[in-house]
């Protein structure tokens, strides 16, 4: 049975969320961009409300919400702050705290996500090197066991949330690898605290989505204890990507909710507007456009929400994470590009005014671009991943 409906469930869940947001994010979208940070008091509303690690389960802090509610939540914090700074915030720890849940020691588990779900502990992922960004396995960061302990030693890049894990003493799901010479199959994955002696930190001035930095770390010795491996030793790669998959539904609703919003402002911009003594939206030069990226938007959600739908059959055993990895991977194939040329037509609508930082639109662009050029992954290795499903191995267009 077909069923395109969201619970009733969702429904409150949305409209609440919606109304909270109208409240306490909206109002400071603007003052998030520019001071380059999430507001305290935006952190505490949102995880008083069960919004943070809302898709961990209760036990460890959370709501135990499916991946649909997650998606709910992402778009609604995009639409509310366009930059996606604070749905960056709650995505990224949305869905590797998950991968924390699944693997980590139940102690330590419950130890980082109760912390975060409580708006006072960070959890970020911790992947990309200066040498490998879309070649996932082609880092080097390395994880040597002595004494009882994991010794690290090497350099990640381009990483979200520094500053936010350093000032909550929180950490990140790192990849490491244990045995160098196995390629993808001698990664494994750690749990490492930002504040561990022996890591030197520095940051990026990004374009946008300000209010969540982005910066790099240099682990020099750094120690960890030995049950801060999360899964097993050896057995990350099949982890990450599992954290990849279920990070990149949200990042598509992100880019999603951020130009649902861009549409709302704009056309209430052309309907207003008058020109040439009729409303701007009676144009059709201007009706039409518009009319085209609403429809496109609709149905890159139908993918995105289908893609939610499908982590959450992986969740219950019913399809693999590759049949999901599809979705997910066309999710974010069409969200963020898609976005970002809608965005940029509602900027054109709303002329001269839509250049200026007194509407949202180019905060809202600068944004989604962050998605746009690669982070949870590039543009054409979405391509790649649909592609090596609908072509095989056989036709792969690199070589294994
Ligand atoms: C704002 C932001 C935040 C980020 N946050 C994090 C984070 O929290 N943690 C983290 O680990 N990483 C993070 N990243 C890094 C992100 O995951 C990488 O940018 C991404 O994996 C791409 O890697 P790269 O930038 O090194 O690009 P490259 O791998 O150098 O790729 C450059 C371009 O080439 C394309 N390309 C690569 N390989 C192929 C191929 N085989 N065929 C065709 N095209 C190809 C890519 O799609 C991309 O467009 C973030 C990035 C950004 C922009």
């Amino acid at each position: 049975m077909v069923d395109f409906g969201f619970s009733e469930e969702e429904e409150v869940f949305r409209e609440t969320l919606r109304e909270l947001l109208s409240e306490v994010l909206a109002p400071r979208a603007r003052e998030i961009d520019n001071k380059c940070r999430i507001p305290d008091e935006v952190i505490k509303a949102l995880a008083e409300n069960g919004i943070l690690l809302l898709t961990v389960k209760p036990e460890y802090g959370g709501q135990g919400a499916s991946w649909v509610m997650g998606t709910i939540a992402t778009e609604e914090l995009a639409r509310a702050d366009p930059s996606v700074a604070t749905a960056v915030f709650h995505l990224v720890e949305a869905s590797w705290g998950k991968i924390v849940e699944r693997y980590a020691k139940p102690e330590l588990a419950k130890e980082i996500l109760s912390k975060a779900a409580r708006g006072e502990g960070f959890v970020g992922i911790n992947s990309t090197e200066p040498q490998s960004g879309s070649d996932v396995a082609g880092f080097k960061t390395l994880a040597k066991k002595e004494d009882g302990y994991w010794v690290l030693n090497g350099e990640k890049t381009f990483i979200s949330g520094i500053v936010e894990a350093k000032e909550l003493d929180g950490g990140y799901v790192t990849l490491v690898k244990t045995k160098p010479e196995a390629g993808s199959r001698g990664m494994s994955i750690v749990w490492l605290p930002i504040n561990s002696p022996g890591i030197e930190t520095g940051l990026f001035e990004d374009m946008g989505r300000c209010g969540i930095s982005t910066g790099w770390m240099r682990l020099n010795n750094v120690k960890i204890p030995e049950d801060y491996v999360i899964g097993e030793v050896n057995e990350g790669f099949g982890i990450a990507m599992e954290g990849f998959n279920r990070a990149r539904v949200f990042v598509a609703a992100g880019c999603t909710g951020s130009a649902m919003g861009m549409f709302d402002y704009t056309r209430e911009y052309v309907k207003n507007r008058v020109v040439f003594n009729r409303s701007l939206a009676s144009f059709e030069g201007i009706q039409f456009p518009l009319v085209d990226y609403y429809s496109k938007l609709e149905a890159t959600r139908l993918v995105i929400y289908k893609a939610a739908w499908m982590i959450d059959q992986f969740d219950q055993g019913n399809v693999t994470l590759k049949e999901a990895g599809q979705w997910a991977a066309m999710a974010k194939l069409l969200a963020p590009e898609l976005s970002v040329d809608a965005i940029k037509e509602f900027m054109k609508a709303t002329g001269a005014y839509g250049y200026t930082k007194d509407t949202p639109l180019e905060m809202a662009l600068r944004g989604v671009m962050s998605y746009y050029v690669g982070a949870e992954g590039g543009q054409n290795i979405m391509r790649l991943i649909v592609g090596r499903f609908l072509f095989g191995k056989e036709h792969l267009p690199y070589k294994k």
